[in-house]
């Protein structure tokens, strides 16, 4: 599993998301591929809320501020970060603008671990996030790192993905290569390790599984798998049901 585009939308006529899926898990093990597909497949909307921690950061930068400073949480909790949750598209904004390519970029990927642990910051962050998803109709996927455990803890179905660090660094590093930002497989590893811990030790919303989060591991499975994989579940609990929307 290797891209971070969706993969193509063949899924089963009529089976349309009603409620939440929550997909956590460290970077690397496919979350943005498998929600993005999952929500066309399903008629669904689409948040990537990592986009949103990510957007704030590069406020923050912006202004020149250290991301582990008070002045950077407060500016990090005010910024206009604007997102969009169609899977076809998916937009992300800084008031106007669309800062959806500077945002993957090494130095927020950098900080955004020091303004995500910002209690500020997350506050706000988790009010708009559930705001979104309220707004949203029938059903959405939503990704991130809290999501079942803080977020929407009443999610109908729990995912959590995993993958060991080898491979989740080889992704990482194909994404880099394929978005032409560079790469070296042995930083994006240590970029990757460290960036786990601080997600994982962090005081507020650590990373972790929910206590009634699937845990599926994707190192030796690709997209369409763990796609059925999910899918099945969502089934199996009762959250499809209905037409596909014909305008998604
Ligand atoms: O998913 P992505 O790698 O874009 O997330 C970037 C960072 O945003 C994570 O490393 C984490 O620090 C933060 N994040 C978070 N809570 C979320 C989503 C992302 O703390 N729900």
């Amino acid at each position: 599993m290797n891209a971070q585009q969706p993969v193509p939308v063949t899924g089963r006529p009529g089976s349309v998301l009603h409620g939440v899926i929550a997909l956590d898990g460290p970077s690397g093990t496919g979350k943005s591929t498998v929600s993005r597909s999952l929500a066309q497949r399903l008629g669904a909307g689409y948040l990537d809320t990592g986009a949103m921690y990510r957007a704030a950061t590069l406020a923050v930068l912006r202004a020149g501020l250290a991301p582990d400073s008070p002045e950077a949480a407060r500016l990090a909790a005010a910024a206009d970060v604007r997102v969009g949750t169609d899977p076809g598209a998916p937009t992300v904004r800084l008031g106007e603008e669309d800062v959806a390519a500077e945002i993957r970029g090494a130095q927020v990927t950098g900080a955004v671990s020091a303004i995500s642990a910002h209690p500020e910051v997350r506050d706000r962050l988790v009010v708009q996030q559930r705001g979104i998803i309220d707004g949203a109709g029938t059903g959405i996927v939503v990704e991130g790192r809290d999501i079942g455990t803080v977020v929407v803890p009443v999610a109908g179905l729990k995912i959590y993905l995993t993958a060991s660090e080898e491979v989740r660094a080889a992704r990482r590093d194909g994404q880099d290569r394929a978005a032409g930002r560079g790469a070296d497989l042995a930083a994006t590893l240590l970029a990757v390790q460290r960036r786990d811990t601080l997600d994982s030790g962090r005081a507020v919303s650590p990373l972790r599984p929910a206590s009634d989060a699937v845990v599926v591991d994707t190192s030796e499975l690709d997209v369409a798998a763990v796609l059925d994989r999910v899918i099945a579940l969502a089934e199996r609990r009762g959250l499809l049901a209905g037409q596909p929307d014909p305008s998604r």
